[in-house]
């Protein structure tokens, strides 16, 4: 047997100091993580249960590349997040041992069409146009756990052409790391190789073509990309 098609490659991710890549299975997203997002957004930042959507792998966008304004959209918006990557397969995972399921960290943009997502919540419908699109993933480099540790906090931002636009802390998510791989171990199996992109801090905004975008977390690395048209 044989594919009757060329098989889709497989997408990855550089690994700090390491000549190994990571590969990506799947990338959960987790909605409104920290409370100064969820009041700009509207909502009542109280510890509802955390809340997850998706993006295909290969949605990735290396860091330094540039990325292709979308289709469909004139509100392209930022959203830096920390990217947590798992290296141990797992379900029902205890909260106490969730971090033995972390392979390392990366920084990511949860880039969003927010004018599509807007009109899907207005109609009840799902955000995959709005949040999954092509390139819609730009990540950093994997740094691993056993070279960085796991953070519970500092600084985490992005810059706009130079201009501070997200500024927040790792200490301001409302559902930390280790709850929130427990919680979502619950609903689906962790596989080594999933990502999850932890949530933004307050400050998303628009971006335009040529703008050029500089996230950073505190001891996890910098991620830079450009809008390209
Ligand atoms: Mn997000």
């Amino acid at each position: 047997m044989s594919y009757a098609i060329t098989c889709p490659p497989v997408t990855t991710l550089p690994i700090t100091g390491s000549p190994d890549v990571f590969p990506v299975r799947r990338i959960y997203c987790v909605g409104r993580n920290y409370a100064a997002h969820a009041r700009e957004m509207g909502h009542d930042p109280d510890r509802e249960p955390p809340f997850y959507f998706m993006k295909p792998a290969d949605a990735i966008l290396p860091g330094g590349s540039v990325m292709p304004y979308p289709s469909a959209t004139s509100n392209l918006h930022h959203e830096i997040e920390l990217v947590v990557g798992i290296g141990k397969t797992g379900r029902d995972i205890p909260v106490a041992r969730a971090l033995e399921h972390v392979f390392g960290y990366a920084v990511g943009l949860d880039m969003t069409r927010r004018d599509l997502q807007g009109e899907a919540k207005e109609a009840r419908r799902p955000w995959d146009m709005g949040k999954g699109f092509d390139c819609s993933a730009p990540c950093s480099a994997m740094a691993p756990a056993h070279d960085i540790g796991h953070p519970e906090e500092g600084a985490i931002r992005l810059k706009v052409n130079g201009e501070m636009r997200q500024e927040g802390d790792l200490d301001q998510l409302i559902w930390s790391v280790p709850e929130m791989i427990s919680h979502l171990s619950h609903l689906v199996e962790l596989v080594a190789g999933d990502l999850i992109y932890s949530g933004t801090p307050a400050g998303v905004g628009a971006v335009e073509r040529g703008d050029k975008l500089e996230g950073h977390v505190d001891g996890v690395g910098d991620l830079t990309i450009t809008i390209g048209d």
